[in-house]
């Protein structure tokens, strides 16, 4: 190997980018890597492509989970939409407190059903997915709400948007 004869002489540069220096190698493959690259794992660095193919061995789920979460999801959303919108959202301003109260838990019990009904299958955009289910089973009542001229009526939803999403990118992680 040349590069121990002459490690003072060697340039190395980042296998993705041919003119940044660098000196970083990734642990798997041994290719050299830019800090940009490099991805800091617990056992050392690693470039884009091992990362990836990494995950991949950790997600085990296939697309029909996709449909699968899809379909559960977002009925589950529209119904969840329907009862914050027109029943938490009559309980004036307490309804914000009950939406603040009960939109983790409400969006935490869709993750979970979904994550049961694909077998607890990890999938790269599951948690994408569901959330995008939520935002189109709430949506309808935000835009109902705003025909309506009924701005006030957009906070409970809104409430249940935003930390409902949080909740299930949290939780389907
Ligand atoms: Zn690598
Ligand atoms: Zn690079």
């Amino acid at each position: 190997m040349t590069n121990d004869e002459h490690p003072m002489t060697e340039i190395h540069f980042c296998y993705r980018h041919p003119t940044v220096e660098t000196n970083l190698r990734c642990k798997k493959c041994g290719r050299y890597i830019c800090s940009k690259c490099a991805r800091r794992t617990p056992t050392g660095y690693i470039c884009p492509d091992c990362l990836r193919e990494q995950e991949d061995r950790f997600y085990t789920g296939t697309n029909t989970d996709y449909i699968i979460a899809a379909v559960i999801a977002l009925p589950l959303s529209l119904v969840t939409g329907g009862v914050f919108t027109f029943l938490i959202g009559g309980f004036g301003w307490f309804a914000w407190l009950i939406a603040f109260f009960l939109s983790p838990i409400v969006a935490g019990f869709i993750a979970e059903v979904v994550r049961r009904a694909v077998n607890r299958r990890r999938s790269r955009y599951l948690a994408h997915t569901v959330a995008g289910s939520l935002v189109l089973g709430v949506a309808p009542f935000l835009i109902l709400m705003l025909l309506a001229g009924n701005f006030f009526g957009l906070i409970v939803p809104g409430i249940l948007l935003f930390l409902g999403t949080g909740t299930i990118m949290a939780r389907l992680r």
